[in-house]
């Protein structure tokens, strides 16, 4: 895969889970990483559920569906960077908090939406 390990996303609990990544997710996630022409470090991939617990997941998160991943992002030029990336190859929900940038493309959930933690 272009730009990432399948390790980068493991459910820290379960090696090898980053295999349940979603395709379409990824094709995305890649397309962005791409436009932004920056590393894109993963601090969450996959997610069980008993880490998705553990980390204080909401309750069927997009995580443990393979569709979501929070990237490292601790200052503004890179928020701008990383956001402007994943909206110009069109995710459509993205949650932004001091330290990480959640993006996912988990179609059951309401589309134009950009959240704080
Ligand atoms: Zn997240």
């Amino acid at each position: 895969m272009k730009f990432f390990k399948q390790e980068e996303f493991d459910s820290p609990d379960k090696p090898g889970s980053g295999a349940k990544m979603k395709p379409h997710f990824l094709k995305m996630l890649i397309a962005a990483r791409e436009q932004a022409k920056i590393p894109f470090i993963i601090t969450s991939g996959y997610r069980t559920r008993a880490h998705n617990k553990r980390v204080g997941g909401v309750n069927g998160s997009s995580h443990t569906k393979g569709v979501a991943v929070d990237l490292r992002c601790k200052d503004s030029k890179t928020r701008s960077i990383i956001i402007n990336a994943a909206i110009a190859v069109g995710f459509t929900r993205i949650g932004i908090s001091d330290r990480f940038i959640h993006i996912d493309a988990d179609d059951q959930k309401v589309q134009n939406v950009i959240w704080m933690y």
